[in-house]
Parts: structure tokens; C-alpha cells; sequence
């Protein structure tokens, strides 16, 4: 972990539960899990936590521009498929294209240090 921010407790166990699905959760939802652990814990000390977590680069924020992010346990690039029916978000067995970024740069007179790719449709239960 980067940087001097100790691993507290809370932090610990909202990484374990954050790391523990691929259902890529709301704060709320992982707030839930969390309290079956921790009882006395607030929904703005989750919050806090989330934030630290993503800065140090253990977790990343999916903002899909609704009124609240998903939080994936996985911080490596990888590629998101999102249902536009039920809004589920569902990783990808697609490997990432590196060569994209060189494409981007060409004609562009920008350096491109990485991407995101999201795909959408209807996953197999709405489709
Ligand atoms: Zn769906
Ligand atoms: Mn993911």
C-alpha cells in the first residue's frame, strides 16, 4: 500500500467484503455487509474508507452517472459490460487492448496513459 495511511480495522474489513464479490456494489450495499462485522459502523466512515481506498489504488469508483458509483475490489484495468435493463455490472473474459492506446495518440497529439472501455446491451437474464 502506498503512501503512510495505516490499514485500519474498518478499512480492512471493507476491503475484504469490496474484494469478496464481483457484483462491483454500491457504498450502500457494501455498508450492509460491513456491519454484519463491524455493528457500529457509519455509513460516512464507509464512505471515507472507499475514498482513501481509491486514492491509494486498492479499489476503483465506477461513475456511471447516476446518483450513486459502483466500487470494484479489482484496481487492474479490465473491461465492463453494463446491462441497460437491470444495470448490472459484469466483467469481462476479454483481455485488455494496450494497442488501443497507441491508436489514440496517433493524430491526436496526446500520450495516452490508459483507457477505459465499457460495453452495453442486455445481459442473459434480460436479454
Ligand atoms: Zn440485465
Ligand atoms: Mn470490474
Amino acid at each position: 500500500m502506498k503512501g503512510k495511511k495505516r490499514m485500519t480495522k474498518q478499512r480492512k474489513v471493507i476491503l475484504e467484503v469490496l474484494k469478496s464479490t464481483n457484483t462491483h456494489p454500491t457504498a450502500d450495499w457494501i455498508y450492509d455487509q460491513v456491519r454484519e462485522k463491524l455493528p457500529n459502523i457509519s455509513l460516512g466512515t464507509v464512505y471515507r474508507n472507499l475514498k482513501v481506498l481509491k486514492e491509494v489504488g486498492e479499489i476503483r469508483e465506477l461513475d456511471y452517472g447516476s446518483t450513486y458509483s459502483r466500487f470494484d475490489g479489482s484496481p487492474h484495468n479490465h473491461y465492463h459490460f453494463v446491462c441497460n435493463r437491470c444495470e448490472r455490472v459484469i466483467d469481462l473474459d476479454l483481455p485488455v487492448d494496450n494497442a488501443l492506446n497507441k491508436k489514440a495518440e496517433e493524430n491526436n497529439k496526446v500520450k495516452v496513459e490508459n483507457h477505459r472501455l465499457e460495453f452495453y446491451g442486455y445481459c442473459i437474464e434480460c436479454g
